[in-house]
């Protein structure tokens, strides 16, 4: 097709509960070598070559509002014609209407995406298993990602299943850079920090970072609280923190080999660096006081108790420096932990894991 691979698979979702749960077992996250617009590249010159010999016909700015029907089939769509827009891609384009359109054809397949630009859809389908939505939320997708269609295709007698089945990724924070609204961005994280809820109480085994995203959600919702805490070193931050989104990710979106090495350099990749340095959900601080302290000035009350933090990661350091493999726990172990529930035969990759060593 002309999509190629990053040469490096990573271990999304790795689940953690028994054996026959949920959960990757083996790593099976590829990264593809161009992402966003060039994975898409490939499938747009097919589709342009088909359009320049007559057999696809291309529609931009031809909003869907209607399915239409004949004898209770369905056999074409009707809609509003929106005016041209020079908008940058994810930004908000003019929803100013010149025209009207209808078409027809003897198949009609709605493929119009999922629902997570439109917050009170996502309210009205949340399911109950994940505990109250919550009251803050930022969003992965830009504003045109709002499931309209799903009630167009539904008046057209359409019947919509698995409306709760949604995925919603814990590790997100504010983009001090948005291109859309509330544009969230999120930490694809490796297992190493540490992971405190409001309260500064650490999640139990196994919601580390990047384990279980649902399970963790549903742990967070539990607390009462619509946000949690990584807390981590320069370190960590170096080797772990990866940001999802083309823009996140130039090297790997512009196929820039140069650019891509560069990330074996010592410091944290730029985009990381820059949302460390000006991102609104950071605290940077040299002394576990100070750290807490701005945790605590970020955020309605001051919820994290200094000794009480300090206690948990001094005991998780304590794990690092105990040498003993059978006590040690940390993420060996932390994914041990998880591994003898799931029981994982492989270590986990070492490729984007920090080496193991004590947080203070
Ligand atoms: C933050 C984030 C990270 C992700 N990371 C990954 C990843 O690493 N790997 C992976 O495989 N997947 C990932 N995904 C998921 C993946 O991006 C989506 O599943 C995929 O893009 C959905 O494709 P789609 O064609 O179904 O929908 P879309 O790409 O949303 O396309 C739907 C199209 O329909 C159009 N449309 C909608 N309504 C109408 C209407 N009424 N009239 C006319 N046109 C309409 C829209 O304009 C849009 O062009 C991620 C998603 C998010 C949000």
């Amino acid at each position: 097709m002309g999509v190629r691979w990053f040469p490096l698979v990573g271990w999304a979702e790795r689940g953690g509960y028994l054996a026959d749960g949920h959960g990757n077992s083996v790593p099976r996250f590829h990264v593809t070598w161009g992402t966003g617009p060039a994975v898409v590249a490939p499938f747009e010159r097919r589709v342009r070559d088909a359009a320049s010999s007559g057999l696809v016909g291309l529609r931009f700015r031809h909003r869907v509002d209607e399915l239409t029907l004949t004898g209770g089939a369905v056999d074409g769509v009707r809609g509003a014609i929106l005016e041209p827009s020079q908008a940058a891609r994810g930004t908000r384009s003019s929803r100013t209407q010149v025209g009207e359109f209808e078409l027809h054809a003897p198949a009609v397949i709605v493929t119009s995406g999922g629902i997570g630009g439109n917050f009170d859809l996502v309210r009205e389908n949340w399911p109950d298993r994940l505990g109250p939505a919550p009251e803050r939320m930022i969003s992965g997708v830009p504003e045109h990602v709002d499931g309209r269609m799903l009630a167009i295709a539904e008046r057209a007698g359409g019947r919509l299943v698995n409306r709760d089945r949604m995925w919603h990724y814990t590790e997100g924070i504010q983009n001090w850079d948005p291109i859309w609204a509330r544009h969230g961005i999120r930490i694809l994280p490796g297992p190493s920090s540490l992971w405190f809820d409001a309260r500064g109480q650490r999640f139990p085994a196994p919601h580390f970072p990047g384990f279980d995203t649902l399970g963790t959600l549903a742990a967070i919702r539990a607390t009462g609280f619509d946000y949690s805490w990584f807390v981590l070193t320069q370190k960590i931050i170096e080797k772990e923190f990866a940001l999802s989104g083309s823009e996140q990710n130039p090297d790997l979106t512009g196929k820039d080999i140069k650019l891509t090495l560069s990330r074996v350099r010592p410091g944290a990749p730029a985009p990381v660096e820059a949302l460390k340095r000006h991102g609104a959900d950071f605290v940077v601080a040299r002394t576990l006081p100070e750290l807490v302290e701005g945790m605590n000035k970020l955020t309605a009350s001051p919820l994290i108790d200094l000794a009480d933090l300090e206690r948990q990661i001094v005991a998780r350091d304590r794990e690092w420096t105990t040498r003993s493999p059978r006590t040690c726990r940390s993420w060996r172990s932390a994914t041990r932990a998880a591994t003898v529930v799931t029981g994982w035969r492989a270590p986990p990759p070492r490729t984007r894991s920090s080496t193991p060593r004590p947080v203070r």
